[in-house]
């Protein structure tokens, strides 16, 4: 059976060191969650992030905006956000409803506060090797492996998924780190092929039980990062009972990728802040 990486208990001990970096400063440290609509996974995210910030002193502020409102309306509460000294990271959570132009929204974070990492002067800087802050998704994935020794340097790494928040930057990283990686989406034609061969596979679709056993090879590790609710219950991308069998290591959904996401949300906030002091 593989090794189960357990993200909940390298999150526990990041809320140990990020209470006392947090309990350390002058003054009280704020994150700022803006919430367009209602989306049942999405409030999994934000209630995570908020019981987080709690535990480690942190004020999390959750502005919930109608899911009808406009760009200029959702726009205005960011920038109120970017000029109030208090609050040293906003985060937009995403997916946004459709009609909305996302990529303005995210372009009006101050990319100072910018701790999800999503504007395009932060994509730059990750684009070319020199990150502020790691995106929390990718970075969890990161600190998960550096804690269970698995090397990254000159692997194969299969990423299935493109999407800004996860695919793309997490591929970015993995090559700034020397990996061998290679994207999959919807498009790809023999996802399979391309899956088995990874010394390390990635998934973040969003497509439940997309990846059975005849995607994975033995010796494998398995990153789960999909989340989704299925008759009520929180599901990952992969079928987990028959891949945990073949391959060598595997994140649990829950408890893996999630609660990386959160720790390293807060060590950007911590990044943030630290340039204050
Ligand atoms: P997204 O923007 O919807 O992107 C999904 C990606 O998966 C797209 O690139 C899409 O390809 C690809 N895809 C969809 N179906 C596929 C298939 N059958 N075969 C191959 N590729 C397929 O989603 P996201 O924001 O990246 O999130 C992905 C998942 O991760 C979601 O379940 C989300 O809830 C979860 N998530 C988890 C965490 C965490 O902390 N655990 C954090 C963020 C997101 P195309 O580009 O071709 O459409």
């Amino acid at each position: 059976m593989a090794i189960i990486l357990d993200g909940k208990k390298i999150r526990d001990n990041t809320r140990e060191q990020l209470k006392v970096a947090f309990g350390k400063l002058p003054f009280k440290s704020k994150l700022v969650i803006i919430k367009v609509g209602e989306d049942a996974v999405q409030d999994v995210y934000v209630r995570q992030k908020k019981i987080f910030g709690d535990s480690i002193g942190v004020e999390v502020t959750v502005i919930g905006i109608p899911a009808n409102s406009n760009e200029k309306e959702i726009i205005g509460v960011i920038e109120k956000e970017n000029n109030d000294k208090n609050t040293h990271g906003i985060i937009v959570q995403l997916p946004l409803p459709k009609e909305l132009d996302k990529l303005a929204i995210i372009e009006a974070i101050n990319p100072e506060k910018d701790v999800d990492s999503l504007t395009s002067l932060n994509t730059k800087k990750l684009y070319l090797g020199f990150p502020k802050f790691i995106p929390a998704t990718t970075k969890g994935i990161l600190t998960l492996l550096d804690y269970y020794k698995i090397p990254i340097v000159g692997k194969r790494i299969c990423v299935v998924g493109r999407s800004n928040l996860v695919g793309k930057p997490t591929a970015i990283a993995f090559v700034n780190k020397g990996a061998t990686v290679t994207v999959c989406h919807s498009q790809t034609t023999n996802l399979p092929e391309e899956t088995k061969r990874a010394d390390i596979l990635i998934v973040a679709t969003g497509h439940p039980s997309l990846i059975s056993k005849d995607y994975v090879s033995s010796g494998q590790v398995v990153i789960d990062v999909g989340l989704s609710r299925v008759k009520g219950k929180l599901v990952g991308d992969v079928v987990s009972d028959e891949v945990e069998r073949m391959v060598f290591a595997i994140t649990p959904v829950p408890g893996g990728v999630g609660p990386m996401t959160v720790a390293s949300l807060f060590e950007n906030l911590l990044i943030s802040v630290s340039e204050e002091v």
